[in-house]
């Protein structure tokens, strides 16, 4: 048997960014794919219809339903966004998954009582869209989880200082967040390779007891990856494509669990035996305390914050990586 030196396998689905992207604006998840475990109803509160409080990341509306694209709420907080000071000699660190924002644009932080517009976490690049307030179409740059809360930032359109544009973001306003055309065609593209990295690792688990040591999703065109502990022979990665298009195709149905977060009953992550942490685990900062699982029908069982969307019957590509 031929071993490659390969120990990672980017991956993707046929048609990324392309016109067979058929998801309508009127589709929604079904009923059931959100569902809250019995002894946790208390989350049912943590939802938030005011401006009271903002509902946890872990329970937001693009959580509760990954295809909704408009969604009206209030606004619970807002400030003048300050970069972070830059520590001396320093460089600032690279994100890979986060849109670097306009050096001279003015950005408010906002936060909504929910939103549909997702926050950057677990591996999952943030969404952007737009915020309606007051008859005016505000971009949403990103979106970034702050403790539990999911943080908009909000490019101040117009002439308007920052001070002018917080009047219409004051704690009570009414706004609308929507996924616009390129933030949906950004979302859906993440979602379908974010499900398609829960197959992906979930067939190497089990199929040849490889753990998925770490994984890149990444904005398109950038490639997405998973990285195993050793080389995979051909006859290995034709295997696992042929049972990963089986289930694309097949289109299991996949559904999330939430309940209260208990960390201490949380299974600490696993090691290799080369001391390699497998995966990862929730961050230390999250404090939304909702715990999620997401299932893929009888194939995939993965504590994640995240919201999957329904498959789509589309090709997993997969491709092995040369390492030299
Ligand atoms: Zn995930």
């Amino acid at each position: 048997m031929q071993t490659l030196c390969a120990t990672a396998l980017i991956f993707g689905m046929s048609g990324r960014r392309s016109d067979s992207v058929t998801w309508t604006s009127s589709m929604v998840a079904d009923s059931d794919y959100h569902r809250i475990l019995p002894g946790s109803d208390a989350l049912r509160g943590w939802i938030s219809h005011s401006d009271k409080y903002s509902t946890p990341v872990g329970l937001l509306a693009c959580q509760r339903d990954p295809l909704l694209r408009r969604h009206r709420a209030f606004v619970v907080s807002s400030s003048i966004s300050a970069p972070p000071p830059q520590p001396k000699g320093k460089t600032a660190k690279k994100s890979v998954i986060a849109p670097t924002l306009p050096s001279n644009a003015v950005i408010l932080e906002v936060i909504l009582s929910d939103t549909c517009l997702f926050p950057e976490g677990g591996g999952q690049p943030t969404d952007t869209g737009v915020i309606h307030a007051d008859g005016i179409t505000w971009p949403v740059l990103k979106v970034l989880r702050h403790g539990g809360s999911a943080v908009h930032y909000v490019q101040v359109v117009g002439e308007r200082t920052a001070e002018e544009a917080l009047q219409f973001f004051s704690t009570g306003a009414q706004v609308e967040a929507e996924l616009d055309d390129a933030g949906w065609e950004r979302r859906v593209d993440h979602m379908t390779l974010h499900t398609s990295q829960h197959l992906l690792s979930a067939l190497l688990e089990t199929k040849l007891q490889l753990p998925t040591l770490s994984w890149s999703l990444t904005s398109y065109p950038s490639p997405c990856y998973v990285e195993v502990p050793r080389g995979m022979t051909v006859d290995e990665i034709a295997m696992i494509q042929r049972e990963a298009n089986n289930l694309v195709f097949e289109g299991r149905k996949v559904h999330i669990e939430a309940q209260e977060l208990d960390r201490e009953s949380l299974a600490p992550v696993e090691k290799t035996e080369a001391g390699r942490a497998v995966g990862r685990g929730l961050p230390d900062d999250y404090t939304g305390g909702v715990h999620r699982v997401v299932f893929i029908d009888g194939v995939d069982k993965n504590p994640f914050m995240l919201r999957n969307p329904p498959p789509k019957p589309e090709q997993l590509a997969i491709v092995p990586v040369a390492s030299h």
